[in-house]
């Protein structure tokens, strides 16, 4: 094998410069010349293709986003798309492919595997951290500790004025941030997608704390009832209870990646360039229990990854 290429899709997450720039230097050193892809699927199709070497991937290590760009391309969903990009990939000689993004990156890659025959594994790039088959995602480190810091703050001033704060977090379908940033700030309740949200619980829980003091409420985007500004209006229109709204959006998905997310960005794209070596395909490149782990690609969509089950009973027993 002389040529392997890397890209960055879907969601942008923290770390995925720190992903790109160790694939470069194990590819340096297991003798790969290595091409990046910018702009996603959209750039294959359209052969943005040019060298990464050392230089071009120098001082990246601490900056968020993604010098490789990334997009969503419906084009890449239609066969036609797809046959394009794998003739791209063909004519520039690349006969491997990293393709670090989420679920729908992976359904692509897999699509590009089984219908052409490429070579491509996948590497766990998103905040959300709901893939199933890695303990952590690259990029959710930093997003949880970024919620982290400003609910901090919404706390200082909930607390100055007594009020009741309806904090939205990403994470999609997953409740992952919310359960995590909800225990680590004290939240007093958490809303996630996976269960049911009891606004009567909710309601007691602001009694308890007394409806005149601080009460932080922590809201996953995808929760059932639709977020936080409609669970703030169930609470009002049912209780008579108002409250703040703050939706803390993308700045949970920039900033220089925390060492954490570093670490395992660099991890998995030195596995990724090896198990390109060895042949493997179609698979993710994850870890679980600390060690390296390979699965294949529609596993990591096919099954539901669960917030562990002590987090749920932790923020129970500490509101
Ligand atoms: P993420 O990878 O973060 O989940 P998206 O869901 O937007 O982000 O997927 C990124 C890109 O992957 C899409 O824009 C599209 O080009 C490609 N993709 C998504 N789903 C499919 C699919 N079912 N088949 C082929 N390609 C897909």
């Amino acid at each position: 094998m002389k040529r392997i290429a890397v890209f960055t899709s879907g969601g942008d997450a923290p770390g995925m410069n720190a992903h790109i720039r160790a694939v470069q230097r194990v590819s340096e050193k297991r003798g790969l010349e290595l091409i990046g892809i910018t702009g996603g699927y959209s750039g294959m199709i359209a052969g943005h293709f040019d060298l990464l070497d050392r230089m071009h991937t120098a001082n990246i290590v601490n900056r968020g986003g993604t010098i490789l760009k990334t997009n969503r391309c419906e084009e890449f969903k239609q066969p036609d798309g797809r046959e394009k990009a794998a003739g791209m990939l063909k004519k520039h000689g690349i006969e491997a492919v990293i393709a670090c993004g989420g679920d729908g990156t992976f359904h692509g890659a897999h699509a590009l595997a089984t219908e052409f025959g490429v070579q491509i594994v996948g590497t766990p790039g998103t905040i959300d951290n709901d893939l199933f088959g890695t303990d952590f995602t690259i990029g959710y480190d930093t997003a949880i500790n970024t919620a982290a810091e400003a609910i901090d703050k919404i706390r200082d001033t909930a607390d100055s004025h007594g009020r009741i704060f309806y904090v939205e977090v990403m994470g999609r379908h997953a409740g992952f941030i919310a359960m995590d940033v909800g225990v680590a700030c004290g939240a007093e309740f958490i809303a996630v997608p996976e269960t049911l949200t009891d606004v009567e619980l909710l309601y007691k829980r602001i009694v308890a704390q007394g409806i005149e003091k601080r009460t932080i409420v922590i809201v996953g985007e995808g929760d059932e009832l639709g977020g936080a500004l409609k669970l703030a209006g169930l609470v009002e229109e049912r209780y008579g209870l108002s409250g703040k709204v703050s939706i803390l959006g993308h700045m949970q998905r920039g900033g220089s990646p925390s060492v954490r997310d570093r670490v395992l960005a660099a991890r998995l794209g030195a596995a990724a360039v090896d198990a390109l070596l060895e042949g493997i395909s179609d698979v993710m490149i994850g870890e679980q229990n600390n060690n390296v782990s390979q699965i294949p690609l529609p596993e990591t969509w096919a099954n539901r990854k669960s917030v562990p089950p002590y987090l749920r009973d932790l923020a129970s027993l500490l509101v």
